[in-house]
């Protein structure tokens, strides 16, 4: 899959991406991926993006020519992207069902604004308008790569593991099953004591059990009783096997006995 990334501060998307899962996929070719300067589609001396409001008031706007020139280079080069992708605190909300439908793209463009946002023209030449949550930053490109991220462990190869990806919080409605690894008991310390009542923290038996249909259930039994427990309305829209039905009825049973 191709991205461009679209910034006045490429650093801030090159150095994390060097790193970690996303990095080995851009260093094996996997995600074909690329930083662009804003500042290289100015056509004057001091490469100026941005400009004030027309209408008066506070702060800077980003110019849509520059944007438009950027989109224009990344088309002659690549080809029409299929996707342009403009970062807003107005747009729509990027959840994990948005992040599977982008990884269809073969080529995604992500624009990422500052100051007050950019010049609303922009929007003639951006497919999706996308937020990563209610609340306002200072730039896209946290958001970006925020996006990028997401998306990208959609994409075949990038994550090693794909049935991981397939459990993962939210890809079935359901959150993740928890997780532990060696060793089998840990001494929390004194301090956490008086949290759980308990100082040595041991797996739960089942996982060393090495009973593998009996690990199956007690880890879709967690991922039900965790998303039953902080996040109720996911399961309206989870889709359900019938094992999972059935421990979702027992869950709910049990806790109506509770109540
Ligand atoms: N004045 C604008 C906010 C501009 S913030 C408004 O109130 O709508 C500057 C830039 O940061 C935006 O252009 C966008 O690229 C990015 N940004 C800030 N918050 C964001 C969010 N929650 N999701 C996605 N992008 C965001």
């Amino acid at each position: 899959m191709t991205f461009d990334i679209v910034t006045i501060f490429p650093a801030m998307i090159e150095h994390p991406l060097a790193a970690g899962i996303l990095g080995r996929a851009i260093d094996r070719g996997t995600l074909d991926m690329k930083v662009r300067d804003l500042r290289d589609f100015t056509t004057d001396r001091h490469r100026v993006v941005d400009d004030v409001p027309y209408g008066g008031g506070p702060g800077m706007v980003l110019k849509a020519d520059p944007i438009f020139r950027a989109l224009d280079a990344i088309e002659a080069e690549r080809g029409a992207p299929l996707r342009v992708v403009m970062t807003s605190p107005q747009g729509r909300r990027l959840t994990q069902d948005v992040a599977r439908d982008l990884s269809g793209a073969a080529h995604l463009v992500l624009l990422c604004g500052r100051y007050e946002g950019f010049d609303d023209r922009v929007r003639e030449r951006v497919t999706d308008e996308l937020s990563i949550g209610d609340y306002v930053l200072s730039g896209g490109e946290l958001p970006a790569l925020v996006i990028l991220d997401a998306v990208a462990r959609f994409v075949p190869g990038v994550v090693g593991d794909e049935q991981s990806v397939a459990e993962d919080s939210f890809s079935r409605g359901l959150l993740d099953f928890p997780h532990f690894t060696r060793p089998a008991a840990i001494d929390a310390g004194a301090r956490s004591a008086s949290l759980s009542g308990e100082r040595i923290l041991r797996v739960p038996d089942v996982l060393l059990s090495g009973n593998h249909a009996e690990i199956r259930r007690w880890r879709k039994r967690e991922a039900l009783s965790r998303t039953l427990a902080l996040r109720p309305e996911l399961l309206d829209g989870a889709s359900l096997d019938e094992e999972e039905q059935e421990l979702l009825r027992e869950l709910k049973g049990a806790r109506h006995g509770r109540d």
